[in-house]
C-alpha cells in the first residue's frame, strides 16, 4: 500500500438508467412504491452506481462495469449496496476513507422526497463510519429523457481522505 496519510482526493459519478413496467424501483437501496422501475442487469440502483462510480474515480480504479461485468452472472439482480459494500472495503485497502458523499437523483417522478432519509440511513450503515452524506432529488421540469419519464440519472461526488 502506497503512503496515503494526509492525502485527499474527490471523484464523481453518473449514470442513467430506462423505467420499464415489471420492474421493481430501488434507489439508494431503499424499495419506492411505484408503477415502473429500472430496467439493468443488477438491480439497476442508479444512485449506488454513481456513488460507486465517484468512490472508484476517487482512488484512480476506473468505472463499476470493470469491477462488477454485466457478462458476469453473478451480477445478475445483484444487490447493488452490497457492491458498494465491496467498493468501500477496496477504497480501505487502497489506503482512504470517506470523508463526504453528495449525491443527486435526477427523475421527473414519482416524488422522491419522502423517501431521501430513509436512502441516507441505508447508505449510511453501508459506509460504517464518520462520514457526511446528503442525498438530493430534482426534477428537469420536463426536459429531457428524465423529463419525459424514460429514465433516472443520479450524479454523486465523494471527498475521500488518506488514512
Ligand atoms: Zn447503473
Amino acid at each position: 500500500m502506497t503512503m496515503t496519510r494526509g492525502q485527499f482526493r474527490v471523484g464523481i459519478g453518473y449514470d442513467a438508467h430506462r423505467l420499464v413496467e415489471g420492474r421493481d424501483l430501488i434507489l439508494g437501496g431503499v424499495s419506492i412504491p411505484y408503477d415502473k422501475g429500472l430496467l439493468g442487469y443488477s438491480d439497476a440502483d442508479v444512485l449506488i452506481h454513481a456513488i460507486i462510480d465517484a468512490i472508484l474515480g476517487a482512488i484512480g480504479k476506473g468505472e463499476i462495469g470493470q469491477h462488477f461485468p454485466d457478462s458476469d452472472p453473478a451480477y445478475r439482480g445483484a444487490d447493488s449496496i452490497i457492491l458498494l459494500r465491496e467498493v468501500l472495503s477496496l477504497a480501505h485497502e487502497e489506503g482512504f476513507r470517506l470523508n463526504n458523499l453528495d449525491a443527486s437523483i435526477i427523475a421527473q417522478k414519482p416524488k422522491l422526497t419522502p423517501y431521501l432519509g430513509a436512502m441516507k440511513e441505508r447508505i449510511t450503515s453501508v459506509v460504517d463510519e464518520p462520514c457526511a452524506v446528503n442525498i438530493k432529488a430534482t426534477t428537469t421540469e420536463g426536459l429531457g429523457f428524465c423529463g419525459r419519464e424514460e429514465g433516472i440519472g443520479a450524479c454523486a461526488v465523494v471527498s475521500l481522505l488518506g488514512k
